[in-house]
Order: C-alpha cells, then structure tokens, then sequence
C-alpha cells in the first residue's frame, strides 16, 4: 500500500492490510445497507454529505477537487465515462472528462496541464494493478506523481483490495458511486498543494515549463488570500514580459462548432509557426455542482501537438472573477512563450463582453437559420464581434449559410462600427470540410495590420488595462463587502426585511454599505 498520497490527493493516514480488511467487511455491512437505501433513494444522503465534504475542501485548497475521469486504452466506454462524470461533478467536484480512450502518457499530460487533484479512470469492466501502475509511472514522469488515481469500475472485493495495495487513492464500484466516494474522499486531506514563493513561478513560467504554467495557473484561480497575494507578485513580475502574442476570442452558444473550430484552426496556426495556448471559459457551473468541462476530449488531434496548451477553466459563480483571472492567464500565458491565444467562451450571460474586453479580434459563431433568427440574437453580440463565421456551411448547408450571411452582413450595416479603420466582416466556414478558415485567418490579420498602422491597436490595449483595472476595483470592493463582519452579522436580517416588504431595497443597500468602511 503506497502509505501517503502527497498533497491534496494525500491519504493521511497509513492503512496496513488488517485495517484495509475490516474496512472491507465494514463496507460489505454498509453497503448491503446502503444498497437498499440507494435503491429508495438513489444515494441522495451520500451525495449531499459528498458535496458538503468538496465545499470544504474547496474552503482549504482554495478551489473545488479537480477530476479528470478518462477511459485508459480499450478499458472505457462512452457511458460509463459520462455518467461516473456527471456524478463527480454533482457532488461538487470540477470535472476534466476524456471520452477517447487515451494511453497512460495522454491522460498523465492531461491531468497534469489541467492541474487536476485525481484522475479517475472508469471502466466497465475491471482495471487491474498493472493498468494502474502504468497510469501512476506516466504521472510520476510527467512531474505529477501527487495526482492520486482513483479506479471506477467493477472490480471484486478481492480486485478492490489489490489496487488499494497497489497505490490507487481510492476504488469505487458503478453501483455504488456515492458511498464508495465518500469512502476514500473522507481520506483525502484538502490542502493548498501549491508552493509559496513567487519566484518559482516566475523562473518556471519563463522557461516555458507547463507543468509550472499549469500550477501558476492554479494559483491565479485559486480563492485564498495568501495566493492572491503570491498570484499579484507572480503577474507584476511577468507583465513586463508578456503583451507580444496575438490575443483571438471565440465565442458561439453550445454547439456551434467552437471546439471543432479551434481544433482545425489550432493546426493551422500550429502549421504557420505559432506557439499556441486555448483558455476554454466553462461557465457551466451551477451553484453546488462543479463544472464538467471537455474542450481536450474535442480537441484530441491538438492536444498531440508539442506547441499547444490548452486550460480549461471552471468560470463558478463569479463572472467577474473570471475577467481578472483570464487576464492574468493571458499573461502567464504570453511570458512562457506563446505568441497565440485563443480565449473561447460560450455564448452566455455576460461572458462574451468580458472575453472580447481582453481580446484584440473578437470572432463571433453563429448558425444558419431563419432569417428571422437575427431578430433573436443579442444585438450586443454583434457590436462586440469583430467578424461573424457562420460555421457549418457545407453539404446542403452551404445555401442557407449564404442567405445568412446576407442577413448579417444587412444587420451589422445599421451599427455604428467601433473603429473608423475597420467594419465588421461576415463570413462563413467549415470547422469540418476546413472551407473559408484560410479566409478567417486572412481577416484577422488584416483587422491586425489595419488597426496597427492607425495606432489603434496599443489604443485598444490601453483601454483594456483601464478596464482591467477598473474590474479589479470592483472586485475588491465586493470582496471587502463580503468580509466586513457586522454587513455579514446584519445582511440575513436585512435581507428578510427586503422580501417581507419592511424596507425598501434603495434604504437597504445604504444602510449595509454604510457599514463598509
Ligand atoms: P461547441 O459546443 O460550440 O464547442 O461545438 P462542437 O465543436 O462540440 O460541435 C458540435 C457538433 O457540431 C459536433 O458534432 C461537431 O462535429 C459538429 N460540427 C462542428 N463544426 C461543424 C461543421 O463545420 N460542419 C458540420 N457539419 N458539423 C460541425
């Protein structure tokens, strides 16, 4: 038995084989009982303990369990993958989900860009102990030998057994998702994993070392104080070192082909010279879930590439944390080396102002549709764009994609356009045939030089550091709201007050900020 998993995966105790084999006789009892639970009930108890042990742990290591839950080679299935996936991240985890099956080295180079705490490999059928110690070789040379493995699958008692003694941080069974995650989660100790000194991340990050991006990264979006404050050290340091790549954000509603997009586009760009790095926005978080997020499982061909980095980020609840933390993203990103990013968001909520706020060339995806579909679509969108692709323009598609492009090009010549030296174009594409991404590129590098030779380029950027700043005051503001104890002592009540109709909304939000000094 490996007898401590470092780190956020750590297991903190040793668990010799007397104590593993109560356990097990403990769990078979359990689990006859929670089984007949289960079946009442579909394991409802053990998921809300699970999610109040993952807000803990997201209080302590200052973000929620991150997991990558992948199939290993021939041992996974698309089901299985997506349902032990959306359970992890209903009971509060931020999932990384890899549909394809991968070999060891993938998924250790997954798991360790995304900076996840476990990787969990899910199987229907059983994993043995040497699956399992590829897995963990892979991670120990790809500098994430912290990440503890954890196998879904259905494994015997005796198989169980096995693979605890062969390292796996936890074991769970299909039937028995719930209990068994509370089982090794409760052995888990939340810790912040990430090292103090802001000098490490600097050195790393500009050696172009990924697995100090990714941690960097980490530490950027992490919510504790004492990170912040290494995170802002980090970002000044490096600032001088960034702003020279090509910043693009995409944005489009679920569906729309982004991901595709950005995987054809991405070898393009790959192909041309660019050292490339993708930061997915998922804002799919809901309140006590955690995110799934699976830009990697689309974008498998990119992921191979040498010069390719791609996060994907959980945006939580907080939009406008997002902003700050993308920013500084951008930098870490620009000071180990890559001269390209792509900051695709989805077309949601305020996600698509904030994107094309930190953006030189905002493209927009849309769909062909009714015409009648313009009438529809957020006429803020279109201001932001700086063009519109119409993707899937191809087999029988390709007639309404022009008669869309017409409809557009008709809807944008109404707007005012934000630049005197460039008018919004409208084109359209296959992310899949590959047609009209050689003209995409060629728009955006004329939007580029046109706006360079007006001086409005640095302009642009310039507002941009305003409005970063401008969102940082507003964040900290909020924060210092937050923190101030008498709002916090006050704030149920007054809040009662409001929806019982004793007081006025105006009358309240004075008096609670009165208390904000
Ligand atoms: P996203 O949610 O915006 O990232 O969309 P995806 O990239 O996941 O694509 C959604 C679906 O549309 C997938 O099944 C893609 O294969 C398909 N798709 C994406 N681009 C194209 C395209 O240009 N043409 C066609 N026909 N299908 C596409």
């Amino acid at each position: 038995m490996r007898d401590s998993i470092d780190s956020a995966g750590k297991v903190s105790d040793t668990i010799n084989n007397r104590d593993l084999t109560d356990k097990m006789n403990r769990n078979q009892q359990h689990t006859d009982r929670s089984e007949q639970e289960e079946a009442i009930s579909p394991s409802r108890n053990a998921i809300a303990s699970l999610k109040e042990k993952t807000n803990q742990f997201s209080e302590t290591a200052g973000r929620k369990p991150r997991i990558l839950v992948s199939g290993m080679e021939s041992s996974g299935l698309d089901q299985t993958i997506k349902s032990v996936a959306s359970f992890f991240s209903e009971s509060g985890f931020d999932v990384d989900i890899s549909l394809v099956q991968q070999p060891p080295r993938k998924i250790a180079e997954m798991a360790v860009e995304n900076d996840v705490h476990f990787v969990c490999i899910s199987t229907p059928g059983s994993v043995t102990p040497t699956h399992l110690h590829l897995l963990t070789d892979a991670l120990n040379s790809e500098e994430g030998k912290e990440i503890g493995v954890i196998i879904g699958g259905n494994n015997s008692e005796s198989e169980q057994r096995a693979l605890y003694h062969a390292g796996a941080a936890g074991v769970l069974s299909l039937n028995r998702l719930a209990t068994d995650t509370n089982e090794w989660f409760n052995r888990v100790q939340a810790e912040p994993r990430l090292p103090g000194d802001w000098q490490y991340y600097v050195d790393g990050v500009l050696q172009g070392n990924k697995r100090i991006v990714s941690k960097a990264i980490t530490l950027i979006e992490s919510s504790l104080p004492s990170h912040l404050s290494t995170a802002r050290k980090v970002i000044d340091h490096l600032l001088p070192r960034a702003g020279h790549a090509m910043r693009i954000g995409i944005s489009g509603v679920p569906g729309v082909g982004k991901s595709t997009f950005i995987e054809s586009f991405g070898k393009k760009l790959i192909r041309e010279g660019y050292r490339t790095a993708i930061l997915a926005i998922d804002p799919s978080s809901s309140i006590t879930g955690g995110s799934i997020m699976g830009d990697k499982t689309r974008m498998e061909a990119l992921t191979l590439e040498q010069n390719v980095f791609i996060r994907p980020s959980p945006a939580g609840t907080m939009l406008g944390g997002v902003a700050r933390k993308t920013r500084e993203t951008i930098v870490v990103c620009e000071a180990a080396g890559f001269d390209m990013i792509i900051v695709e968001t989805v077309g949601v909520g305020q996600s698509e102002s904030t994107v094309a706020s930190m953006v030189d060339f905002f493209l927009v995806m849309l769909l062909a549709g009714a015409g009648d579909e313009i009438q529809g679509i957020k006429k803020g969108i279109l201001e932001l764009a700086d063009a519109i692709a119409i993707n899937k323009a191809d087999g029988d598609n390709i007639e309404k994609a022009r008669e869309a492009k017409r409809d557009y090009q008709s809807a944008l010549s109404i707007l005012y356009p934000s630049s005197p030296v460039w008018t919004p174009s409208v084109l359209t594409c296959s992310a899949l045939t590959l047609d009209g991404l050689d003209e995409i590129w060629k728009t955006i590098l004329d939007h580029r030089e046109r706006l360079e030779a007006a001086g409005e380029l640095a302009e642009k950027r310039r507002k941009q550091a305003i409005a970063w700043m401008w969102d940082l005051i507003q964040e900290e503001l909020k924060a210092r709201f937050f923190r101030n104890e008498a709002i916090m002592r006050l704030l149920p009540k007054i809040i009662e007050d409001v929806k019982d109709g004793k007081t006025v909304s105006s009358i309240a939000s004075r008096e609670l900020l009165s208390l904000n000094k």
